[in-house]
């Protein structure tokens, strides 16, 4: 069957031990991947998801010791919501102020109770109540009950000057459908996708444009399930949107394409395959330091120049 969705989401983060320590040990995310950034790699990419990274839970980082905070604004995407069950509103909601973690008032959005936040960087988060969500299996870490358990993404939501032109891609490329409107946001679903089947659009009108740093997301991935599929999404964004994208980058993990979507977001379009389990065993996923065999030659000096991170 075709999945679409979300693939992952990249962001920009501060120091690397904050960042790894807040999404492992405070929302019990599994890190998946660590690697380096394929284009820079005197720096991390830390990818985080659920056991096996699944595409539809996966956030990655560029953590960078010294970072500028970024700015949010409009040709962003603004928050990463995740899933959680129903009943789990009240347990993160006490786990996250006992965190120390910045938090809003629960609130409802499409019917659905939602819970903001932001990461140590400023990034914002949300945790929104699925119901069901309970019965699905879950990765648990340390002391976060499987029940209460973050499971994959819940949406995205991106801010845009105007939300059609990205609706239009969204609906024509990535198989999503426009199936409400409440106030200023309009919210796509991806068929049948439970995994980060949802794309809110927040249509800001005139806003002032972002700015690139911590607490920022670089881009969000769509899924292709396979090359074939990425190529027809390609072929279709120049046919009717005159859109070119990049060439296509193997990442090792997922081969991916770039593009701008007409409210200048960062698009990228990723293979569901090969996944995290190709370079190391499923078990001990993101324990060793991966590099693509083009930079294996230069381990030592990479090693080196990283910060350490436990
Ligand atoms: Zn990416």
């Amino acid at each position: 069957m075709l999945q679409n969705g979300i693939h992952h989401v990249t962001a920009i983060a501060g120091p690397a031990q904050r960042n790894l320590d807040f999404y492992t040990r405070v929302l019990g995310l599994r890190l998946v991947k660590k690697t380096v950034n394929f284009d820079d790699p005197g720096t991390y990419h830390f990818y985080y998801g659920d056991e096996s990274g699944q595409p539809g839970t996966i956030l990655t980082f560029f953590p960078w010791e010294h970072a500028a905070p970024g700015r949010l604004g409009a040709g962003e995407t603004q928050e990463t919501v995740f899933r959680v069950p129903e009943g789990s509103i009240g347990y993160w909601t006490h786990r996250l102020v006992e965190k120390g973690v910045v938090l809003e008032a629960p609130q409802q959005r499409f019917g659905e109770t939602v819970l903001a936040f932001k990461d140590p960087d400023g990034m914002r988060l949300a945790l929104g109540a699925v119901p069901g969500t309970e019965h699905e299996p879950a990765w648990t870490a340390d002391e976060i009950p499987a029940e209460h358990a973050i499971r994959g993404f819940h949406s995205a939501s991106l801010l845009v000057t105007r939300a059609a032109p990205t609706g239009a891609i969204l609906t024509d490329i990535f198989g999503f459908t426009e199936i409400a409107r409440e106030g200023s946001l309009v919210r796509y679903k991806a068929g049948d996708t439970v995994l980060g089947g949802i794309i809110d659009l927040r249509e800001a009108g005139e806003f002032p444009r972002g700015r690139s740093g911590a607490g920022t997301v670089h881009h969000i991935a769509f899924r292709a399930t396979t090359d074939a599929v990425q190529a027809e999404m390609v072929k279709k964004l120049a046919e009717n949107h005159g859109i070119r994208t990049t060439e296509q980058k193997d990442r090792d993990y997922f081969r991916a394409v770039y593009f701008r979507e007409p409210n200048g977001i960062l698009f990228e379009i990723a293979t569901d395959d090969p996944g995290f389990a190709v370079d190391e065993p499923a078990e001990t996923l993101g324990q060793a330091l991966k590099l693509p065999r083009f930079l294996e030659p230069k381990r030592a000096r990479i090693e080196a120049v990283l910060p350490k991170v436990v």
